[in-house]
């Protein structure tokens, strides 16, 4: 197995630089302007280097960069690249996983013959990106998503980089633990509780250890991962993802005025979900079966992330008005988006929001680690005391 993962570069302060390069060189940062409120949603390289990073809130960016470019992102404009980006990949692969805006898996298993070695084809798609858009791109190459993932992260920016197989565990070994994709802060400083700094010194670590200490879910996560194993976050399959919702009338429907009102009422229960999950589409479905039980799919793809419940609406409204002749009775009407993506973030926040293993007795876990781990030097009251004082100051978000 051959996967790419590409990821664009500081995308949204790239494209800001694309289209204005006086910007070119300077510590640019999307987000909001100063004095507003909001978060640095994107930032350039040179902002890096002031410690401005993603997520930041503006005002803070602000005290560490006052020199800093402040623009206001400009999502449609970001899609288009996106959009044009994708379709570039798309000429590689036709197992294209877009996983955000400026990031996608690409399935490359087996092309080697007709495309050439992975590197080469990594090296080719880097060179038209950025000679037809204009942009820079990260591409890590592994054998598995998780290890692509790694792979890019740890080559950005304007990265390109192979994990062969067989060489996973050296790879892995090479970086800071914290760049283990899904060790947040918290579960950094739990491990750390363990005397765990390391990724080789994760990997030493008991399986039933590490599910005591981190809970089953992070447990099995993390020590899968640090055998270069993938833990299965991104097998998501996007293309066959779609969320809908639908109802069937108690008796037929002539009436437009009801048929609309139904898909009003599915169009905001199809967008809340989307939205609670973290999850956006680019597609509004619309499915229609009448009285003789015949039905018909319709959908319309947009060229940005469907975001209000009234523009699903309205796109439903232009689709019932050219599959529906406003006389043929409707038995069911169904109102979904195709083409979902996203949801990672959620996926990784559960696996560590997972507070089940709070509920066991941490000198338990302790008594074990000494059995079992040798060489760990850990003190029960060192390790009580952080929990102590960690505890309230985190609600649970499980
Ligand atoms: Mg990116």
């Amino acid at each position: 197995m051959v996967f790419f993962l590409v990821d664009l570069d500081a995308f949204f302060a790239s494209v800001e630089i694309r289209d204005n390069p006086a910007l070119a060189g300077k510590p640019v940062i999307v987000g909001a302007l100063p004095g507003h409120r909001g978060v640095v949603s994107a930032c350039s390289y040179e902002a890096r280097k002031f410690g401005v990073h993603s997520a930041m809130p503006i005002s803070q960016a602000y005290r560490r960069c006052p020199q800093g470019v402040y623009l206001v992102p400009r999502m449609e404009r970001y899609s288009e690249l996106s959009e044009k980006v994708m379709s570039i990949l798309g000429e590689y692969t036709p197992h294209l996983q877009r996983i955000s805006i400026d990031e996608a898996f690409l399935d490359m298993s087996g092309t080697e013959r007709l495309l050439g070695p992975p590197l080469a084809v990594g090296r080719k798609i880097k060179e038209r990106v950025r000679s037809e858009l204009g942009l820079a791109l990260s591409i890590g190459i592994a054998p598995n998503k998780y290890l692509a993932k790694l792979a890019s992260e740890a080559g950005k920016p304007d990265g390109l980089l192979q994990v062969l197989p067989g060489g996973e565990i050296q790879f892995l070994d090479g970086l800071p633990l914290a760049k283990l994709w899904g060790v947040g802060e918290k579960t950094r400083l739990r491990l750390q509780e363990l005397n765990i700094t390391t990724i080789p010194e994760l990997r030493r670590a008991p399986e039933d250890v590490l599910r005591s200490m981190m809970g089953e879910a992070s447990g099995n996560y993390l020590y899968r991962v640090v055998r270069g194993e993938d833990p299965g976050i991104y097998s998501l399959a996007p293309k066959s993802r779609s969320v809908s919702n639908e109802t069937t009338f108690e008796t037929d429907q002539k009436g437009a005025e009801a048929v609309r009102r139904t898909i009003l009422e599915l169009a905001e229960q199809v967008m809340y979900r989307l939205m609670r999950e973290g999850l956006k589409s680019n597609t509004a479905v619309l499915k229609l079966r009448f009285a003789d039980f015949t039905t018909t799919h319709a959908q319309r793809t947009v060229r940005h992330w469907l975001t209000s419940s009234d523009e699903l609406y309205r796109l439903c409204l232009e689709l019932l008005g050219q599959r529906w002749n406003g006389s043929t009775p409707v038995r069911l009407v169904g109102v979904g988006t195709d083409n979902v993506v996203g949801g990672q973030e959620a996926v990784q926040q559960e696996l560590f929001e997972d507070q089940s293993s709070r509920k066991r007795r941490v000198e338990e876990a302790v008594t074990r680690i000494r059995e079992k781990m040798d060489g760990v030097k850990l003190t029960k009251a060192s390790l009580l005391g952080q929990n102590r004082r960690r505890r309230p100051s985190r609600p649970s978000g499980a």
